[in-house]
């Protein structure tokens, strides 16, 4: 089905944000790069990439960004992959650091290891299709994660793969995978939640359920 309708934001402040725009692009969404606060206006979604989430950081105490993405991660669905993921998170570890502090979950940086220890996984998930395969790079593990928190996927008994209403996050990369079904899972939450938003969307809704 069609998905020209929907227009989300890629972060492309570093890291790995053109991969996003490309499995966006795959599956028929409008992928449009962001790089300055004026810029996330009339997204329906956003994509925070991997990369360092401290960089990120730096990019983002400049001019107000981090308050401006602050307000749109609270009403916007919006997706972050590792270091998207700790910027989401209500508590960052490992060092301690700031975030958008949006979603429900505690993350413990770099904790399977160094570099060296990044890993390609395939594992069992809760997403229809088979095992999914997995990039670990320098990942953050989850360590908690609130009662209102959806386990999708998990590593080690830790939950690698997460949805708290209008937020989704992986500590790993999927845009480094050749499987759509997470950018896939994003833009179904993204289409539900503009379907809540308006109901003449509805019909919209009801054709992506049961996909
Ligand atoms: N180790 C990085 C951080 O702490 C995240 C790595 C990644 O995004 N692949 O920000």
């Amino acid at each position: 089905m069609s998905q020209a309708s929907l227009t989300i934001g890629v972060l492309a402040l570093q890291g790995a944000f053109e991969a996003h725009a490309k499995a966006l692009t795959a599956l028929g969404a409008t992928a449009k790069l962001v790089r300055t606060p004026a810029e996330l206006k009339d997204l329906d979604g956003l994509i925070i990439p991997g990369g360092e989430s401290t960089t990120f950081l730096k990019f983002l105490e400049r001019g107000g960004f981090l308050d401006a993405l602050q307000t749109f991660v609270a009403t916007t669905p919006t997706f972050g992959t590792c270091a998207g993921a700790i910027l989401l998170a209500k508590d960052v570890q490992n060092p301690t650091q700031p975030s958008l502090a949006a979603l429900d979950i505690t993350v413990e940086r770099n904790a399977y290891g160094r570099q060296i220890d990044s890993a390609i996984l395939t594992e069992q998930t809760k997403l229809e299709g088979g095992p999914l395969e997995m990039v670990f790079i320098r990942a953050p593990r989850i360590t908690h994660a609130g009662p209102n928190v959806e386990t999708l996927a998990t590593r080690d008994g830790s939950p690698v793969l997460v949805r708290e209403g209008h937020l989704l996050a992986a500590t790993f990369h999927p845009e480094l995978s050749n499987d759509p079904r997470v950018h896939q899972l994003f833009l179904d939450l993204v289409r539900r939640n503009l379907a809540r938003q308006n109901p003449v969307n509805q019909n919209l809704a009801r054709q992506d359920h049961g996909r």
